[in-house]
C-alpha cells in the first residue's frame, strides 16, 4: 500500500500512521514547506528521497495535490504546487 499524505490541525495531528500508511502534515504549511515537512518524515521513516520532490517507498512520487484541493487560498499558491509537481515529472 502507498503512503498518502493527508492535513490536519497541528495539536491533533499524528505524523505518522503506520496502520493506515498516512503522513499527515500540519494544515498551515504551504507548498514548499509543506514538501520539506513530508521529506522530513519520509527520512524518519528511512525511505531514501530524491534531490526534489518526495516518493514512496515503492518509489512512486507522492504528489501533493490534496493540498491543492483543500487550500486553494490563492493562484500563487497553486502555482507553486504545479511547479513541485512539473518539477518531478
Ligand atoms: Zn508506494
Amino acid at each position: 500500500m502507498c503512503i498518502s499524505v493527508q492535513y490536519a490541525p497541528i495539536d491533533s495531528l499524528k505524523p505518522w500512521d503506520a496502520d493506515r500508511q498516512v503522513i499527515t502534515l500540519p494544515d498551515h504549511l504551504t507548498g514548499a514547506v509543506s514538501l520539506r515537512a513530508l521529506r522530513a518524515v519520509l527520512l524518519k521513516l528511512a525511505i531514501p528521497q530524491p534531490e526534489s520532490g518526495a516518493v514512496c517507498w515503492c518509489g512512486e512520487r507522492i504528489r501533493l495535490l490534496d493540498y491543492v484541493a483543500q487550500q486553494q487560498r490563492s493562484s500563487e499558491l497553486v502555482t507553486e504546487q504545479m511547479k513541485v509537481i512539473r518539477h518531478g515529472a
